[in-house]
Parts: C-alpha cells; structure tokens; sequence
C-alpha cells in the first residue's frame, strides 16, 4: 500500500464505524496560553473533553499534523538521529466522547491493524497500565481482557505511570492507555532474545505506533481522581511509523512519505543517501524540518524573533546549517523543497499548495539572511574551538547575537566537537541585552505592519498583491 492508500484506508475504516471525518486543525495554535503547537490529536477536542463545549458527533476520527518542538513533547533532538521521530507528523486518531470505550477501541484497532493493513500478529506487542498502589490506581484488568481476545498473554506487557496513565494537565481527564508495539527486527535476531519482553525504549526496531487511551477519570484539584460519569477514547497513531511497518523497511525515511524529498535531496547534493551516516543524518534532518518549516508557515506563524516565530525560525537554521555543512548546499536550497512537499500533500493538507509560493518565498528569504553570515559564524566557531574546550557563554552569545546561530545550534555544533556550552554564561549574556533593549524605543505602527513580525502581533492572514509581492497582515493583540 502507498502512504495515502493507508492513510486513506484508516479514515475508510473509521467512517464505516460510525465516525465522522474532521479536518486537521492547523499546527499553530493561536488562542491557548498553554499551547504553542499542536501536539497531539487530541488538542482541538480539548474543550469537549472538559465538558466545555457541546459535542456534535460522538465518533470522530482524522489526521492531525502535529509538531512536537517544545514544552513537554520536544523531540527535536532525536530527529535524524533516530529514524521515527519527526518534527512534525501525522497523528491518525480516533475518537470516543462519552460513546464506545475500551472494548470496541481495542477491538477495532487490532482489526484495522491486522485485517486491513494485514500487519504480522507475531510482530505485534500491546502494554496496559500496570496500576499504582500510591494512588489507589488498579492495573487496568479491563483492557487486560479485551486484549486477551487478540492477542497472546505474554504479548500483553505491563506499562508504568509514566508511559501507560495519559493526564490532559495538572487537573482534568484523565486515565489509562494502552500502547501497541511494532517489531521489526529481523527473525534471527528475534529468534534470539525469543521469550523477552520489550517496548520501544529497548530496540530501534521495536517502535511504538499507537496509543489508546481511555478517559475514565477526572482529576481534582486537590490531586484526587474522580471516575467520569461520560468515558472517552483518545487515540493516537503516527502515521509515518504505521506506513513503515505496513512497508517493511527499517526507517521512516525509507518509506514513500519521505523518498521523495530525499531523493530530490540526494539528486541536488550529488550525494547517494545511505552511503555514510553524516550525510544520511543530514539529508533526514532536512526532510524532516522543512515539512515542519512550511506547515507552520501555511498555518500562520512566520519564523520570527520571538516565542513560536523563533521555534520556527530555529528549525529552520538547524536545516540549513545542516544542508550547508554536509551536503554542500552553500546557496539556497531549502525553499526547492516546498513544491515537493505540497505537491504530496495535495488532498491531504492542501493548505501548502494553496500557499506554496508564499511559503517559498519566506522560506529563501530566511534562508539568503541566514546563509549571509552562517560561513564566517561557522570558521569562527572553527577557530574559536582549536583553542577552547568549553563554549563559554560570550562566545555563544557573539554567535547568536552576529551570527544568528540559535543556541541549540550552537549546542549541536559543541556537541559534535564533544564540547559543552556554558549555557548559563549565554543566558547572563542574553539577559543584560534583553534589559538594554527593553530600554530603546517603542515601536510606532498603526492596525497593520509588514512582514516583519513583532512580539505583540498576531498573524492574520495574507494577501497576493502580484506573482511576487505579498502583503502579510498582522493585527496588533
Ligand atoms: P514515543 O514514546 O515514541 O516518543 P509518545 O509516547 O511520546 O511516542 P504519544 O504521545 O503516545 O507518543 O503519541 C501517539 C503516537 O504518535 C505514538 O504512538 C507515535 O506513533 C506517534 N509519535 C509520537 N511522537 C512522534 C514523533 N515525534 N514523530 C513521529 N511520530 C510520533
Ligand atoms: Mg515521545
Ligand atoms: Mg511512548
Ligand atoms: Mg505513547
């Protein structure tokens, strides 16, 4: 199966359960103090799950583009490195509110599974929530049974709190999941360590791919839990890790959800992907931040000098210091990837084809700006390491200051020296010019400003004026 026959196929499914279809809601999130992106499936129901907002359709099942960059899901460091971690991703997700629960959602995801993906039972693992005695919280016998029907009991592990009991916050829903596992090691390996029990933290090729949780709890605020009179089902699969196992290969970046970019990577490069593992980083770090560059970019949030403008911003230098430093890439070159990018995504997501060429057209802005000072940054840090073991804190403020170098970047670069940033010397240095500036002058705009965004401005939307001009409006919050 193609990618989106299998992306297509779980909404089918879905649908013929009785769920209604939704959108994705965009990767930026504009109006919740919590949140700066979309993490997880489960955020734009949010307030139906607290009872705050009334519920249309009791099933509802999409995908959902999530980015996990910052807070508390911030995988960033991984991606590359890894082979299933991404920036951004796709979240397949099914939904119950206050409708079926734990037995038709475990029912239905080994059915979708292994009937209509037709995925190997044997490579399959489930785990349950094993309970917490500090709690009052019982193993979750319930699910325990409702697996027992599919699959064999020593393929049913037990999951601690930290993985295996899902909490919205500090107060709210809450309750047990139920995660299932997918082995792909290969069968002498397996034969090997047969009778071991193991989850995704234990083996590359044991990954998790979706996670089934049951809200049947409310928490308090006094730290209690009290069940819910309503109970509901939240889940939550990455597509790109099901489109691998459903495919067969070994990465992510093996599947048709990624040859595309990396093929027209390697064709620009010169460089063949998975002849040397710098490069096969490189190339999977481009292809994997320009999906989360151009969605946000399509979504609203211009990469920036503040808050989500600079997550953004961040990922992109990361992708590009990435291309210039291994793959040769010592012009623009990112922005190239755009058309690529919409043009697989067209009937899935198609605001990046509808806003392809505004996206391209910050993307190589961002990318000329970074690239004018990113070579003299690089041979100063060059420089600069032949003599010093440790960055100290000025140093990694000259580069973030002149050069543009975000500080994780700088972070990479040390780390890739086997060298540490004295990151609390960088913060110190941050902070005495953050308090000279918040001295200087106030900006005096009127209801709208150009292009460049400013703390205090919110993203409104844009305007074509001609092929190459755009407007981009902000209204002052
Ligand atoms: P992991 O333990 O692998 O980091 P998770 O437990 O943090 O995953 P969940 O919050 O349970 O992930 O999200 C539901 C599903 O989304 C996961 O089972 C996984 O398939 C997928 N997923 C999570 N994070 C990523 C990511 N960074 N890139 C791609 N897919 C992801
Ligand atoms: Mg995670
Ligand atoms: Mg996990
Ligand atoms: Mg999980």
């Amino acid at each position: 199966m193609t990618s989106r026959e299998i992306r297509q196929a779980f909404l089918d499914f879905f649908k013929s359960k009785g769920h209604q279809i939704v959108p994705s809601a965009p990767v930026v999130v504009k109006n919740d103090p919590t949140l700066m992106f979309t993490n997880a499936g489960m955020n734009q129901f949010k307030d139906l799950f607290l009872g705050e907002a009334p519920i249309k359709f009791p099933r509802v099942a999409d995908t959902q583009r999530c980015l996990r960059v910052s807070g508390k899901h911030n995988d960033l460091e991984e991606v590359g490195i890894d082979t299933y971690h991404h920036t951004l991703f796709e979240m397949l997700g099914n939904w119950s509110f206050g409708d079926y629960f734990k037995k038709e959602a475990i029912a239905w995801a080994w059915e979708l599974l292994t009937e209509v993906y037709k995925l190997d039972k044997d490579r399959l693992y489930v785990t349950i929530f094993e309970g917490d005695a500090s709690e009052g919280l019982d193993r979750d016998m319930e699910a325990f049974d409702f697996w027992k029907q599919w699959i064999a009991e020593d393929r049913i592990l037990l999951g601690n709190k930290k993985d295996n009991f899902w909490e919205m916050g500090e107060t709210g829903p809450c309750g047990p999941c139920s995660e299932i596992h997918f082995d792909m090691r290969s069968a002498d390996e397996r034969a090997q360590v047969a009778g071991q029990s193991l989850v995704n933290a234990d083996h590359p090729q044991v990954i998790e791919i979706w996670n089934l949780v049951f809200m049947q709890f409310n928490r308090l605020k006094d730290g209690s839990l009290q069940s819910l009179p309503a109970k509901h089902v939240d889940t939550g699969m990455g597509f790109e890790r099901l489109v691998r196992c459903i495919q067969g290969k070994t990465s992510n970046y093996d599947t048709d959800v990624f040859t595309p970019t990396i093929g027209f990577i390697a064709d620009k490069s010169g460089i063949k992907y998975g002849l040397d593992e710098k490069t096969d980083i490189a190339m999977r770090v481009v292809s994997d931040h320009i999906r989360a560059v151009s969605f946000a970019i399509a979504d609203g949030q211009l990469p920036s000098n503040n808050k989500a403008g600079y997550v953004i911003r961040r990922i992109l230098r990361r992708a590009v210091r990435y291309a210039y430093t291994f793959l040769g890439f010592k012009t623009p070159f990112i922005h190239e990837l755009v058309p690529v990018l919409a043009a697989q995504f067209s009937g899935v997501f198609d605001e990046l084809i509808q806003q392809q060429d505004f996206v391209q057209k910050v993307i190589l802005e961002e990318e000329v700006s970074f690239l004018r000072t990113l070579s003299t940054g690089v041979q100063r840090f060059e420089n600069y390491v032949e003599d010093n073991s440790v960055i100290n804190g000025d140093f990694a403020f000259e580069l973030y200051d002149t050069y543009g170098f975000p500080i994780d970047l700088t972070e990479l670069l040390a780390r890739e020296k086997g060298l540490s940033v004295d990151m609390e010397g960088f913060k110190q240095a941050l902070q005495v010019q953050k308090d000279r500036s918040r001295a200087a002058t106030a900006i005096d705009t009127g209801d709208w400003i150009l292009v460049n965004e400013d703390e205090g401005f919110e993203f409104v939307g844009y305007d074509t004026l001609t092929a190459k001009t755009e407007i981009v409006k902000y209204r002052k919050v």
